[in-house]
């Protein structure tokens, strides 16, 4: 129901966390991170944001880029195996969705046929796992892999997908579901509305239907599914 991402110089958890808290306001059954640092790691539980930062105490939560997801369970009952972030069957890939995936059914088996295990009930992990299944078959980027995904999906979605291998680029797509990115200086904010992003800057771009971002510390590229660049067009947040 809520996402938040950071890519920066600041440490991510704190960012992340502070964020899912704020839009708690949207309802939720479970919540969860994922961040890198040498590897990747991912952290969610049923229930509030709270319990996660409790089960979070002591715990590795170091990175400067970081995605945290706050669910309203479509597919599959609300459980720690459930909440978001998914990872991928080769565990490079993690992803946050708010949204429903409408063909997931379908994806699904293919991807079954070819092998692929599943840990949850979601339509989330179903297109995460296409996803790294494009990639592998035509040895191409995340990026061109998410891009033709999505041109087969049918439904709603506000994604975020990292790549452990990868910890300068946070990719995100919408279609339906809201996206807002805060722009800082050397620091990029993502959010479900501008409530996690404003007291860190009040320059954001809200994000298109079908539209991908690259996201960096210091860039911030933006795609039509058509892999034509967009001009980014930077609103000024109106807050006293
Ligand atoms: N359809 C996804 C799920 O059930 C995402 C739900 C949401 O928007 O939080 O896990």
């Amino acid at each position: 129901c809520g996402i938040v991402g950071y890519i920066g110089s600041k440490d991510a958890y704190p960012v992340v966390l502070k964020g899912l808290k704020r839009l708690e306001y949207r309802g939720y059954d479970s919540a969860g991170v994922a961040l890198i640092n040498g590897g990747l790691k991912v952290y969610k539980k049923k229930g509030r944001v709270a319990d996660l930062e409790e089960t979070l105490i002591g715990k590795d939560v170091s990175g400067h880029i970081g995605i945290g997801h706050t669910r309203w369970a479509t597919h599959g009952e609300p459980s720690d195996r459930n909440a978001h972030p998914h990872v991928s069957n080769s565990g490079n890939f993690a992803m946050i969705h708010n949204g429903i995936i409408e063909n997931y059914a379908q994806i699904k088996n293919e991807l079954l046929k070819k092998g692929y295990t599943f840990k949850s009930d979601t339509d989330t992990e179903v297109l995460l796992n296409f996803i790294e299944d494009i990639k592998k078959n035509n040895e191409g980027t995340l990026e061109e892999a998410l891009r033709y995904a999505l041109k087969r999906i049918t439904g709603a979605y506000c994604i975020l997908l990292i790549d452990k291998d990868d910890p300068h680029t946070i990719i995100a797509a919408r279609k339906g579901s809201p996206l807002v990115i805060g722009i800082g200086k050397n620091e990029h904010f993502l959010a479900s509305d501008a409530s996690p992003i404003v007291e860190y800057t009040k320059e954001v771009v809200y994000v298109n239907d079908y539209e991908i971002a690259i996201v960096r510390a210091d860039e911030l590229i933006l795609k039509n599914l058509g892999n034509e660049k967009q001009t980014p067009f930077i609103t000024k947040l109106d807050v006293e």
